[in-house]
């Protein structure tokens, strides 16, 4: 049987680790809870299309079916809740912007997805006027939170979770106890020295919590609300809501910049009838060509990577766990949209 190291334990490494144990693979999983980690802070929003031109986004229609049994067969085997369908009403600002929306939603290709909203539903007593609406419909989202804490303890009961950092100068021991080491740290992979070509454009985002001052209509909201930030609802008059992009960022702490950002968006669209009650930020492990970095190291044969899920570890996390999975067990080729070797001159 193949004994496999996964380091870290975010979106990335929770479902490599998962695919691993279906396919009857020894998995160790280290991870040193380290400061700026993306999942923890993140919606976990999957969302059909994206950018002002409404386009639907890559490979959708294969990674969202793969996201949803590989969630759907995680929330059976650890007895809780994290997938759920949830509607997303768009906020479209000008008449254009509802034209577009109408044309996109006429497409074949996109019936499924979007649709036209006469109103904000539930979301109407909160929010300014002047507003037309569209519907996003096959968006769902995954619970990162209550997901990676449960599959944490199942990993921690089964004795194979080790709470610590792992250091690249152990590598030489570690490659003689396993088969494989795959790296899972997000963006402190921009750091990893096995692979030092890898192009990355890591991304700080922030987001606040909010409550409505009325408690009891916002409990009555159940669709996820979307103009330049996205006010997602997490029950008992909470809502996340964000994010903020920062290329450039001094430290990995919440800022007062990135606070006045999203809230100055908020105040666009919502009436000033809530209280900001949070705020986090992380890295996103995003990539100048957008697509994951999947593969083995020039440098030392038994280390891969799987990384790069940039704004979408939701999405594409489980479609490429499997497939690394099915790589490192049945050496089946990597695809080369996400295979590292589109870097080296040899590849
Ligand atoms: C504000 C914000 C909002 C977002 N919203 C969404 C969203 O709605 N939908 C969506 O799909 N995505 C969203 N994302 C992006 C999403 O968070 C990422 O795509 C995804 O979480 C990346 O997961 P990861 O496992 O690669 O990295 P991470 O979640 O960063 O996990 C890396 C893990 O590795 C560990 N680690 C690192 N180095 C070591 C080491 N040497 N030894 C031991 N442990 C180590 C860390 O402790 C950490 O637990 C958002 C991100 C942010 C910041």
């Amino acid at each position: 049987m193949k004994k496999i190291l996964i380091v870290g334990q975010g979106i990335a490494g929770t479902m490599l680790a998962w695919a691993l144990q279906r396919k009857n693979v020894a998995v160790h999983i280290a991870d040193g809870n380290l400061p700026g980690s993306s999942s923890p802070v993140a919606a976990g929003v999957i969302n059909p299309v994206t950018g002002k031109r409404f386009v639907k986004s890559w490979r959708f229609d294969e990674f969202f079916p793969a996201a949803q049994s590989a969630y759907q067969a995680l929330e059976q085997e650890l007895g809780v809740s994290v997938w759920m369908e949830q509607p997303v009403t768009r906020l479209l600002a000008t008449a254009e912007e509802a034209n577009n929306w109408s044309a996109r939603c006429a497409q074949p290709d996109y019936i499924d997805h979007l649709a036209e909203a006469g109103d904000a539903g539930a979301w109407a007593p909160f929010i300014r006027p002047g507003w037309h609406f569209g519907l996003i419909r096959k968006a769902a989202r995954v619970n990162f939170p209550v997901l990676l804490g449960t599959f944490r303890e199942k990993i921690m009961a089964e004795g194979v979770f080790f709470p610590e950092v792992s250091d690249f100068r152990q590598i030489e021991r570690l490659a003689k106890d396993y088969d494989h080491v795959v790296y899972c740290e997000g963006f402190r992979a921009a750091e990893n020295p096995y692979f030092p070509d890898l192009r990355w454009q890591l991304a700080k985002g922030e987001a606040l919590l909010i409550r409505f001052q009325d408690a009891h209509r916002a409990n009555r909201i159940v669709t996820m609300l979307k103009k330049t930030v996205t006010l997602v609802p997490l029950g008992d008059n909470l809502f996340w809501a964000g994010g903020s992009y920062q290329w450039y960022y001094p430290d990995l702490a919440p800022s007062e910049g990135e606070r006045n950002y999203i809230a100055g968006h908020l105040s666009e669209m919502l009436l000033p009838a809530f209280d900001i009650v949070g705020q986090t930020a992380g890295v996103r492990p995003t990539v100048k060509d957008r697509r994951p970095f999947i593969g083995q190291s020039q440098i030392n044969a038994k280390v891969f990577i799987f990384n790069g899920l940039g704004t979408k570890g939701a999405l594409l996390a489980p479609y490429w766990a499997n497939h690394l999975a099915d790589h490192l067990i049945h050496g089946a080729p990597l695809d080369p949209e996400s295979d590292i070797r589109r870097f080296s001159s040899t590849g």
